[in-house]
């Protein structure tokens, strides 16, 4: 395995931290005083082709592959952990999902538009009875009528619910099969009545990008936009999911990378009894224990995105990367509040705004007791995590 990263991909990555630091970040204070979804911006990054690593040309992707999606997504946490939420819904779990699983009409009706921006993604998997055993707690039906579906039942946790123009939706077609009564939807939620999304008010995250409770009352989806079989929505949620944990990891490891160097900068500034607090051994354990952990899921997410590159089962890979890169990502947000002293409580230091998006990826795409159970059912032998060949479309 060669860690060298592909020139190609460098240049990815530093044309969007230019991107960034260029246009959207300038952008942002506006945005969040008028509590605006960023559009516009969103469709920027689309056009540059911020969304389009894991998908083909005649998509309109890069074809550059998971390797330039992580780093792609640990760049962009790590300058706004708020902006990581769109390379899940426009660059991965949604439009990737569609991707992998749709006919090639559906294909060429949404991916195209998912990746460039200009459609907003969402997937809806989560219900207000349970996130973590998605498929026992789901009460939303599909029932057949005429020559579609009719949904009903509410969602939640829905990101870009508020704003979705064509996102995947998961419900059971038949609620007595269990996890086999599942089908997947593409839904476009502003084509017929029937979808109301209300945001859910969440402390310290910002008011631009949000997650919903949605309801559904006899919202129809015509045939054509049922995802793969009827009864096939499981497997196409956790094939969802194992990808989906690509961008979450490496929008962890982005978040500790960004807590860690907030931290070594204040110890290079701040003097306490004549000298840097750098220079106390306290201080430099700190330091010395998130440089680890942070190079550790660095590796982890690499090793995550090569096996992924490399078309084989990661669903393991996944699990065991998104736990430790949680784990980094708190214990960075943590060691940078430390280091801080009470200057971490203010404004001044984004520190709080970090931990806040650290704690929600610490339950999104499965919270680390999920993880744990896999990763020690696989260990033990009962399951083997990689037993299923991974979804791709090509
Ligand atoms: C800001 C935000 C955005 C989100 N966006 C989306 C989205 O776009 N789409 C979507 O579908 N979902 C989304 N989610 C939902 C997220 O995926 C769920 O919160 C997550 O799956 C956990 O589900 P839960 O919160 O219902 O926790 P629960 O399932 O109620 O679990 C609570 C706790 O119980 C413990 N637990 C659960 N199961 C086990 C077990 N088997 N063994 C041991 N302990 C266990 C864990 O400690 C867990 O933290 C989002 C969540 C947040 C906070």
């Amino acid at each position: 395995m060669d860690l060298t990263i592909p020139e190609h991909i460098l240049a990815a990555r530093d044309s969007v931290t230019r991107l960034f630091e260029g246009e959207i970040l300038p952008a942002m204070p506006g945005h969040e005083e008028r509590r605006e979804f960023p559009r516009a911006l969103i469709a920027r990054l689309g056009e540059a082709g911020v969304f389009g690593a894991a998908f083909p040309e005649d998509v309109g992707g890069t074809d550059m592959g998971f390797l330039a999606v992580a780093l792609i997504a640990e760049e962009i946490s790590r300058l706004a952990p708020e902006w990581g939420y769109a390379m899940n819904m426009q660059a991965m779990t949604c439009p990737f999902t569609i991707f992998n699983w749709g006919t090639a009409e559906q294909v060429r009706r949404f991916v195209p538009d998912l990746i460039a921006g200009r459609k907003i993604g969402m997937f809806a998997l989560s219900e207000p009875g349970g996130g973590s055993d998605a498929a026992g707690a789901m009460k939303t039906t599909a029932k057949r009528v005429g020559d579609g579906y009719r949904l009903n039942g509410s969602k939640q946790w829905i990101t870009f619910a508020d704003q979705c123009d064509a996102g995947v939706l998961f419900a059971k077609t038949d609620p007595a099969a269990g996890h086999r009564g599942i089908t997947a939807f593409i839904v476009e939620p502003k084509r017929v009545p029937g979808f109301t999304a209300k945001p859910i008010v969440m402390g310290g995250l910002s008011p631009c990008f949000n997650s919903c409770a949605v309801f559904l009352d006899d919202f129809a989806v015509p045939a054509e936009n049922r995802l793969g079989e009827a009864g096939e929505g499981f497997k196409v949620a956790m094939s969802a999911l194992d990808y989906g944990r690509l961008t979450v990891t490496a929008r962890l490891l982005g978040m500790a990378q960004a807590c860690l160097d907030m931290a070594k900068r204040y110890a290079r500034e701040r003097i306490v009894r004549g000298q840097e607090i750098g220079r106390f051994q306290m201080v430099q354990q700190l330091i010395a224990d998130t440089v680890i952990e942070v190079e550790a899921a660095r590796l982890m997410l690499y090793r995550l995105a090569w096996t992924m590159d490399a078309g084989q089962p990661a669903t393991r890979e996944a699990a065991q990367a998104k736990f430790f890169a949680s784990k980094a990502a708190k214990g960075a947000a943590a060691a940078a509040a430390e280091v801080h002293g009470a200057y971490a409580l203010t404004d001044e230091f984004p520190i709080k705004k970090f931990a806040a998006y650290v704690n929600v990826l610490n339950v999104g795409e499965g919270a680390p007791a999920v993880q744990r159970v896999l990763i020690a059912e696989d260990a033990l032998g009962y399951k083997d995590a990689n037993r299923h060949p991974p979804r791709r479309r090509r």
